[in-house]
């Protein structure tokens, strides 16, 4: 496609853009608006010339998503989808409701190349990055079917944003802007496996977003098992850019910690994790890891994971089980694009 993907575009670049196109600067804001609430199409956008309209439908196309399943939760109401998008290639998104409002969780990539072995989204590897554009539509696209507003981002659906980094925090910036979405940055979390080049670069960046880490086991030994990218960069090397990212952006950081059966939930473990955080002000989300077909691994019994949490507890970090939302309906990241593929190679 070579038509020029303007959802991703900042005002200062539409602004650019129309004036290539002979039209006033004042131009670029109104199209903005349109864009960043929802309009699909340069003929719905009413406060433009015709002129402009058409210059538009022919430089430029508005990325948008197609659902093609949805899934919802009898339990709990998440409901989870199946995106199409403009080469036919699917991602998914989960929306949940808490009681302070409604979160989407969104996908970054198309697969993943990281390989986590407990993780459906890799499975294929990556495919590719999805735009800043792809990444905005997935939200719209929940909202547009629930009649919602979303007041919360996760960008922890399938794929590693810090290896997508240049559209991630274009993302950033856009679904932010108080011209468009309007989502704060503190209302949003960026999830990475690891990737300490990345966490180095959003350093610089300073946003007052939440930082996640996805850590998973307390010992290299463990790790580098089921997390390649530990082999690039060790969890001291992860953990070293986490303290250096904290004391830039002073934010509390996330870790990520699925409890797997018998591989890094023992007592022993409890006690090498919260060594190993000394020094970070950070909380630990326990997260009963989620049964993927392809993979081996099971859950953590809840009794251990409770042991768990009360030993970190114990020696001073903070932890919560994460409850389950939607497991009824698969909603851990991956697994219903894997079933959608399968469904395609019978
Ligand atoms: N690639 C990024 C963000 C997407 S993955 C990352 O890895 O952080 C979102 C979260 O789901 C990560 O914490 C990931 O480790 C976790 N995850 C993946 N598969 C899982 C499974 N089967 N059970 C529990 N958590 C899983
Ligand atoms: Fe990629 Fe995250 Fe899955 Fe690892 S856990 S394969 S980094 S999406």
């Amino acid at each position: 496609m070579d038509k020029i993907d303007i959802k991703s575009m900042t005002i200062p670049e539409i602004e650019e853009l129309v004036k290539k196109m002979g039209q006033p600067k004042f131009r670029a804001s109104q199209i903005f608006k349109w864009l960043h609430s929802g309009t699909v199409s340069f003929d719905e956008m009413s406060n433009l010339s015709k002129e402009l309209r058409s210059l538009l439908n022919e430089q430029c196309y508005i990325a948008d998503v197609e659902i093609i399943r949805r899934l919802e939760s009898q339990i709990d109401g998440t409901v989870k989808y199946l995106y199409r998008l403009y080469d036919g290639q699917t991602v998914e998104s989960v929306l949940m409701k808490y009681n302070h409002g409604y979160t989407v969780c969104i996908s970054t990539q198309v697969g993943c190349r990281m390989g986590c072995k407990f993780c459906a989204s890799g499975i294929g590897g990556l495919i590719r990055n999805l735009t800043a554009s792809e990444m905005l539509s997935q939200i719209m696209a929940a909202q547009r079917d629930n009649g919602i507003r979303v007041s919360n981002v996760v960008m922890m659906g399938m794929g590693e944003p810090l290896d997508n980094f240049e559209n991630s925090v274009r993302f950033l910036k856009l679904v932010s802007d108080d011209k468009g979405m309007n989502i704060g940055l503190r209302h949003i979390s960026l999830s990475t496996s690891g990737v300490v080049k990345g966490i180095y670069d959003l350093a610089q960046l300073n946003l007052p977003i939440t930082l996640s880490i996805s850590l998973h086991a307390a010992t290299d030994e463990i790790r580098s098992r089921t997390m390649p990218v530990n082999n690039k960069w060790n969890i001291d090397a992860l953990l070293k850019a986490c303290k250096d990212y904290q004391k830039i952006t002073t934010r509390r950081i996330s870790f990520e910690y699925a409890m797997i059966q018998g591989v890094n939930d023992s007592d022993e473990d409890a006690l090498l994790l919260s060594k190993k955080l000394k020094g970070i002000m950070c909380h630990v989300n326990l997260i009963p890891a989620n049964p993927v077909v392809e993979t081996e691994f099971k859950k953590s019994e809840h009794k251990r994971i409770e042991n768990f949490r009360s030993k970190l507890e114990q020696y001073g970090v903070t932890a919560t089980i994460r409850r389950t939302l939607g497991a009824d309906i698969n909603a851990s990241c991956g697994q219903l694009r894997r079933q959608e593929l399968g469904k395609e190679e019978v």
